[in-house]
């Protein structure tokens, strides 16, 4: 979360602008909170240059709820049934795989591509991508979180021939760029890497998209009546979308997405040169597709793993050690992460490499 986010929310947390309540204690069909909601959602589609037919849904349950909610909602769409309902998945990484897996209790799915062979460090192109006409839907993660592999540009499924809707799962890298919504179906993403605290889960739908569900889908996930009712089917996260409103004001006080891209660019080449330079640290990844938000690198040494950590922690570098399933370390640094944290990382590693290795 950016400071500047967190000290007004503090400042506004037992009256939000003379309210006299808190956002928390808001009914959040009164008016004080419907200003709110509608102002983190038209921040948002400024932000993000959102097209009209899209409607931006506030939802909770997170994005491996949306595993389920998209097949729920999609995988029925051209007339098919829970019976020849089929969707497309791309595997790159943990994320996809676990969506594909998800999906399959809803429909059949299909593998349309992967990058296991490369140990999930390059990604296939997207004119090798086995897709099916009979797919409701193709899905990708557009930034994997664990093994830091980022589609740098969306594929167009339509130059492929491919007319059904792109799906991209962008929790890890959402409002770090901008999206061309001309080669997006539907967008899903937690909030608590970009936009806000965990609890409030983004989906960006486009309209033709909607009104599609199996008759299973519970209602309070049915894009349809979510949309019809303004993401206020039933009480929404209020205060989740509170914060990720004031992180949308505070993204445009930035300069807006570009300026945020540009700045996300500058601090991942940091990081990667100072990996690149270095005989201790490697990144696998390649580097047309290597991500800007999760950069996980490997000590040649592992011996010295745990000294690393012990020796960041130690100068407030934290959270570095990377995820269970992978091991290493992982540098998250997200949208709120300024140039001076990453500096700060990469001064660390040279030290840490000149001083034990
Ligand atoms: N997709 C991606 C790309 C993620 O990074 C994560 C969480 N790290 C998830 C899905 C799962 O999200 P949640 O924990 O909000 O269900």
């Amino acid at each position: 979360m950016p400071e500047d986010v967190l000290k007004q929310a503090a400042a506004e947390m037992l009256d939000w602008q003379g309210s006299g309540m808190g956002v928390m204690e808001m009914s959040h069909r009164g008016p004080d909170f419907t200003a709110i909601h509608q102002q983190a959602q038209a921040d948002l589609r400024e932000l993000l240059a959102i097209p009209e037919q899209f409607h931006i849904l506030f939802m909770q349950g997170g994005g491996l709820a949306e595993n389920a909610i998209v097949p729920l909602n999609l995988a029925a769409r051209m007339g098919k049934t829970s019976a020849n309902a089929r969707a497309d998945f791309v595997v790159t990484g943990s994320w996809s795989q676990k969506s594909l897996q998800e999906a399959q209790r809803y429909c059949s799915t299909a593998l349309a591509a992967s990058n296991q062979e490369s140990g999930h460090t390059a990604l296939p192109m997207p004119a090798s991508w086995r897709l099916s006409p009979e797919a409701s839907y193709v899905h990708i993660c557009s930034n994997e979180t664990i093994q830091g592999v980022e589609f740098h540009e969306l594929p167009d499924l339509r130059a492929l021939g491919c007319d059904a809707p792109l799906v991209i799962d962008f929790s890890s890298h959402a409002a770090s760029r901008p999206v061309d919504w001309s080669r997006v179906g539907l967008a899903f993403g937690g909030a608590q890497k970009n936009l806000g605290p965990a609890g409030l889960t983004l989906v960006v739908v486009r309209e033709d998209l909607l009104g599609h569900a199996l008759p299973g889908c519970p209602s309070a996930f049915d894009y349809q009546k979510l949309a019809d009712a303004g993401s206020m089917f039933n009480t929404p996260p209020t205060y989740a979308i509170y914060m990720a409103g004031l992180v949308f004001r505070w993204l445009k006080d930035q300069g807006g997405i570009a300026a945020i891209e540009a700045q996300n660019q500058a601090k991942a080449a940091l990081l990667y040169a100072a990996i690149d330079s270095s005989e201790l640290y490697v990144n696998r990844v390649q580097a047309v597709c290597r991500s800007r938000m999760n950069v996980p690198f490997f000590l040649r040494e592992e011996r010295l793993n745990q000294a690393f950590l012990a020796g960041a922690q130690a100068v407030g570098l934290l959270q570095l050690k990377g995820h269970k399933s992978v091991g290493g370390m992982r540098a998250s640094i997200y949208n709120a992460m300024p140039l001076a944290g990453v500096q700060a990382l990469v001064a660390y590693m040279r030290e840490f490499e000149k001083t034990k290795a």
